[in-house]
């Protein structure tokens, strides 16, 4: 499947956004916090995603080598992505695809990552 656009949020609704992202592309991850989020991951420059709501409404978690902020809305706590760099250095969001509505995470056959080990 190629990258389509879609709308994803967290729950409460005040932050927001679209992205173009290929499901194909999904990954779960068992490093800590995947492991207690739950959440399935695709990939995307950043110039491929925009924030429509909630900018000034996130926090910031950072742990480990401290390199992928991990958004969650302040209201609702849901993280709904997370904001870092590629191999090559250019900026990267990681969409929690539970966070897309329109993604039914049951139906994609999504890679294991072993983040544990990075
Ligand atoms: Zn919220």
């Amino acid at each position: 499947m190629a990258a389509r656009t879609y709308g994803g949020s967290c729950h409460c609704g005040a932050v927001a956004y679209t992205v173009e992202i290929d499901t194909d592309q999904a990954l779960k991850c068992n490093c800590t916090i995947c492991t207690k989020l739950g959440a399935v991951w695709a990939f995307a420059p950043k110039a491929k995603f925009n924030l429509n709501k909630g900018a000034g409404e996130q926090g910031d978690y950072l742990f480990n080598k401290k390199v992928l902020h991990h958004r969650f809305c302040t209201s609702c706590g849901i993280e709904s992505y997370a904001e870092g760099t590629g191999p090559d250095g250019s900026p990267m969001v990681g969409i929690n695809l539970r966070c897309v509505e329109a993604i039914d995470v049951d139906k994609l056959s999504p890679k294991p990552w072993d983040g544990r080990s990075q």
